[in-house]
């Protein structure tokens, strides 16, 4: 893990901040990423006072030129990068027949092409280096369609999904993809949703929801196994949860 450059997205809150502190801790160096500047700044000045090896971007995933420009970044600050960590992510949970487009978009924009923007981002810096691993944040929702209320987010963890799969397929050699499909995780994902009724029920459904930190241990698991072994899907839920 001490050599490794893990560039994550989303690392402002939840996922990505447990993330990326824990592998910080592991000796990574770790670029976090995300739009709150000022949190980022936090979190990695934390863990540089702990003795990591930390640095904030400011990106707007949905923007293809920044998250271009972020990995340019990344590789000009940190010489090289291992780890491309896909996380960012916006769950707004909603009945179809209250047709909020305006959030289907902004789901579509995040979780879908957020995500294929930082693998064209971080593909060709990993072709050019001969290695490379694509850690990219799906969901149990993106194994069973979680509905009503969920279609429109279930669809973009299918599509999480397939891209990963896809991704994995073609590029194939030395570059690693793994997908991680979380369940209820205690997060501020539970609060995306516009719709009062569907945000209190998610609020709601989340009490049996378990620390980020277990996803965090998943991904620091897919990324410390040798160059030889890729872990290609990892699916974890609370103990209690069904669904
Ligand atoms: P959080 O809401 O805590 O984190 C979401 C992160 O995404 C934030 O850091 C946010 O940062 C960032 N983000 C959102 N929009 C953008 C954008 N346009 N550009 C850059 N960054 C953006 O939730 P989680 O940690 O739970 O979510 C992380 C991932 O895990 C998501 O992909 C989510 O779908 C997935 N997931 C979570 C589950 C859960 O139960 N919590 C279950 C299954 C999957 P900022 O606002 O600063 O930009």
């Amino acid at each position: 893990m001490s050599s490794k450059v893990v560039l994550i997205t989303g690392a402002s809150s939840g996922i990505g901040e447990a993330t990326a502190r824990l592998l910080a801790s592991q000796g990574a160096t770790v670029a976090l990423a995300a739009r709150r500047i000022d949190e980022l700044k936090q979190i990695a000045a934390d863990i540089q006072a702990k003795g990591g090896k930390a640095s904030a971007h400011h990106v707007d995933v949905t923007d293809q030129a920044q998250v271009d420009r972020l990995v340019s970044n990344v590789v000009a600050q940190h010489g090289r990068l291992d780890v491309m960590v896909n996380n960012a992510g916006l769950m707004a949970i909603a009945p179809l027949t209250l047709r909020k487009t305006e959030e289907w978009d902004r789901m579509i924009d995040i979780n879908i092409k957020g995500l294929l923007y930082g693998v064209a981002a971080a593909l060709p810096v990993f072709e050019q280096q001969q290695f490379g691993h694509f850690v990219n944040i799906a969901s149990i929702v993106g194994l069973k369609v979680f509905s009503p209320g969920g279609t429109v987010y279930s669809g973009t963890k299918f599509a999480v999904r397939a891209i990963s799969e896809g991704l994995r397929h073609e590029v194939g050699g030395n570059i690693r993809t793994t997908v991680i499909s979380p369940g209820a995780i205690d997060t501020d994902l539970k609060f995306g949703s516009g719709d009062k009724d569907s945000r209190d029920f998610v609020v709601d459904f989340y009490k049996m929801a378990i620390p980020a930190d277990a996803i965090a241990q998943a991904i620091a698991y897919a990324i410390a196994q040798p160059a030889s072994v890729d872990v290609n899907e990892i699916v974890i839920r609370p103990t209690v949860q069904d669904f």
